[in-house]
């Protein structure tokens, strides 16, 4: 870090550079800004690496890729840990950059994604190391031979991650792939590489050897293409939008490369009347809340579409919107902030465009819909992209607005009458990432949800997540599924040696 200050940051100004071969590398092209979205201050700049600086990652990657496939897993495992025990131990300060890089929270930060990064490497190394675990080796008997079965690692993978939860998916992808003995190049998102940049500072002295763990920083179309169409990436592991996502497989498809794809949702949530009543009214509008606007809305699992059984329309409409007007929105920084910046200005107004477009459909905003007044935020952010939580009503089944993501603080609200109307409504965009429903009837709950066509879905909660189950989508929502098992099969290769039986 530099020591001066920009003029209204919260932090000295960060000069993020490439992780390459075990050192920091020397910028060879322009320099990105990076913006603190909540003050609009320059809080840093990152390397706009050209297609020749990600090349020379992905050749630390390949050169390192046999030395690292033949550690033992205890000793990838013990590296992975000590990553983990780092960021642990400078959590306070992981949490503020990624507050100031985001514009979300502190709080969220500190309790959310910075825990979930830590237990991304701890979890993965514990599950990599499991006797009898997804990668021990095992025999199968039968027929009269032995089919023996060991999983090798692919070579070298390639992790690029969005910039709505950056070191927590970041560290999703890179923990299985290092665990699992692939070398890795790791591509944050352009818009927020701060926390990439701690980590990679603190992952010079944790036991990785040089070329295991890169990190190249610049803008998808130039370094994250330059990645996905290296010879020597031997597979993609992808979270973003949909429209990218269809670019990497475009891309990579001609080399039969293994992708796993992790897009865009828009993921409904269904509400039944029992769940409605006045003595559950109060947990569901809270457990709504969160999957409603967390993170400003910009969780892909966020829902933006709620479907309300007609007798509990009124109940539940007047319950978010009391919550959403005691939201407190302010200062990321502010520990007692509640609802903070969205990621930038320019996608505040395209979040802002879905909202007239929703109008121009017929919608009524029955809250939100505008930015917060100036004068009622802290000095330091008056100029923030925020943008107040915004509930709409009155659109007609199948409207674009109910179809395309938003990826923001918005989302709709529409009655129903039968549960085959939900579930159909639910299920009547080309997404498929996930889904929450709503009730104390358990049987009914569990039908409703046995018949949505998505990854996952959450009864009664939103995001509980157990890391050894798998997560993804279908349809536009993506390819293959991350997490437990699936996560480290991904990144290893089966290889069997069939051998007849002895006598
Ligand atoms: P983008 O698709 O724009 O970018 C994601 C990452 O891909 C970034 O690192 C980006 O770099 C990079 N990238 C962009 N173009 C290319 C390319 N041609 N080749 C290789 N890499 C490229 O998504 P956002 O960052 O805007 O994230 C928001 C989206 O992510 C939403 O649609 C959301 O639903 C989805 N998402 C999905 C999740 C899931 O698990 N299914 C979880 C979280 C988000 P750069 O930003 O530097 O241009």
């Amino acid at each position: 870090m530099q020591a001066t200050a920009t003029h209204g940051s919260a932090m000295a100004t960060m000069d993020v550079r490439n992780l390459v071969n075990g050192r920091f590398t020397e910028r060879q092209g322009a320099a990105l800004d990076v913006i603190d979205p909540a003050a609009q201050v320059r809080v840093g700049s990152c390397p706009d690496s050209t297609a020749r600086e990600v090349a020379e990652a992905v050749d630390a990657a390949h050169r390192a890729s046999t030395a690292w496939a033949r550690t033992p897993v205890a000793d990838r495992a013990a590296a992975l840990r000590r990553l983990a025990d780092r960021i642990e131990a400078d959590l306070d300060l992981f949490a503020r950059t990624e507050a100031i890089d985001t514009g979300k929270p502190i709080a969220l930060a500190r309790t959310v994604d910075m825990p979930r990064a830590i237990s991304n490497f701890r979890f993965f190394a514990d599950l990599a190391e499991e006797a009898g675990g997804p990668l021990a080796p095992h025999a199968l008997h039968g027929a009269g031979f032995t089919s023996a079965i060991a999983r090798r690692p692919l070579g070298v993978a390639a992790c690029i991650a969005p910039w709505n939860l950056p070191l927590y998916l970041l560290t999703w992808k890179l923990a299985p792939a290092l665990a699992a003995g692939c070398t890795v190049v790791g591509k944050p998102s352009e818009v927020t590489p701060l926390t990439a940049h701690l980590l990679a500072e603190r992952a010079l002295d944790c036991g990785f050897p040089a070329g295991a763990l890169n990190i190249v920083h610049g803008r998808g179309p130039v370094a994250g293409q330059a990645l996905v169409t290296d010879p020597r990436v031997a597979c993609i592991t992808f979270t973003g939008g949909t429209a990218t996502g269809e670019a990497i497989a475009r891309a990579a498809a001609p080399r039969f490369v293994r992708m796993a794809l992790e897009l865009g949702g828009k993921n409904a949530a269904i509400v039944l009347a029992d769940a409605c009543t006045p003595d559950r009214i109060g947990a569901t509008a809270d457990g709504l809340m969160r999957a409603l606007f967390s993170n400003q809305g910009q969780v892909c699992h966020c829902a933006e579409r709620v479907l309300v059984e007609r007798s509990g329309m009124d109940a539940l409409v007047e319950a978010l919107s009391s919550r959403i007007a005691a939201l407190r929105i302010g200062d990321p920084l502010d520990e007692s902030t509640q609802f903070g910046s969205l990621i930038s200005a320019s996608h505040r107004g395209k979040v802002e465009s879905a909202i007239a477009a929703a109008r121009a459909e017929g919608a009524q905003v029955i809250c939100g819909g505008t930015r917060p007044d100036a004068a009622s935020l802290p000095e330091r952010v008056r100029a923030g992209a925020f943008l107040r939580p915004t509930l709409m009503t009155g659109l007609p089944a199948g409207c674009r607005t109910d179809q395309e993501e938003i990826f923001g603080p918005v989302a709709t609200i529409a009655p129903f009458d039968t549960d085959n109307e939900a579930i159909a409504r639910a299920n009547s965009t080309r997404f498929g990432l996930s889904a929450t429903v709503w009730s104390c009837d358990c049987t009914r709950a569990a039908r409703i949800a046995d018949a949505l066509v998505c990854g996952t879905v959450w009864i009664n909660g939103w995001m509980a997540r157990d890391l050894r189950a798998p997560i993804g989508g279908v349809r536009a929502s993506g390819l293959g599924r991350e997490g437990g098992s699936e996560a480290l099969h991904f990144f290893a290769e089966p290889h069997v040696v069939v051998t007849p039986d002895a006598g």
